[in-house]
């Protein structure tokens, strides 16, 4: 009799861990999906399935367009050519970089991303192109330049 009450006791406390197992999974996989969905929100995570940093992902992203939204406030440009147009773009020499050298691919904002085709000076030509944090979910050119640029590291 005492052996059954055991056994009882046994499935009963395994059954209890196992609904407290089961509930801690479950809030587990909820705060990981919420996180997530956050880090998505704010575009510092990568698209579902894709894995941490997937290059090809970012290749997908829109180009800037120099000229509009952001783009007019940073004076992005995809080349030095179109930047020294406009006059809000800052020539200044920085860290000791020259104007002329400053490249969104020598900037501590950029990671290169590939190969795209990006209108430039009305006709498209496939450049280097890569995500800019200051831009997020967008691609810039490689020799693209605007006035946060900062010497990478
Ligand atoms: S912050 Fe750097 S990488 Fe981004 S657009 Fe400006 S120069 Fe290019």
């Amino acid at each position: 009799m005492s052996e059954i009450k055991n056994n009882m006791n046994r499935r009963e406390f395994f059954a209890e861990v196992g609904k407290i197992a089961g509930v801690a999974a479950i809030g587990s996989a909820v705060i990981s999906s919420t996180v997530f969905a956050e880090e998505r929100r704010r575009g510092s995570a990568p698209a579902a399935g894709t894995g941490a940093g997937a290059v090809g992902d970012k290749l997908s992203w829109p180009v800037v367009e120099p000229g509009k939204e952001t783009a007019v406030a940073m004076a992005y440009h995809h080349t030095h050519a179109d930047a020294s147009k406009d006059k809000n773009t800052s020539k200044a020499e920085k860290t000791g970089v020259k104007w002329d050298d400053q490249k969104c691919k020598n900037c501590m904002f950029y990671t290169e991303a590939g190969k795209k085709k990006v209108k430039i000076g009305g006709s498209e030509k496939e450049v280097s192109v890569g995500a800019c944090t200051i831009f997020p979910n967008k691609l810039v050119a490689a020799d693209g330049i605007c006035n946060s640029w900062s010497k990478k590291a």
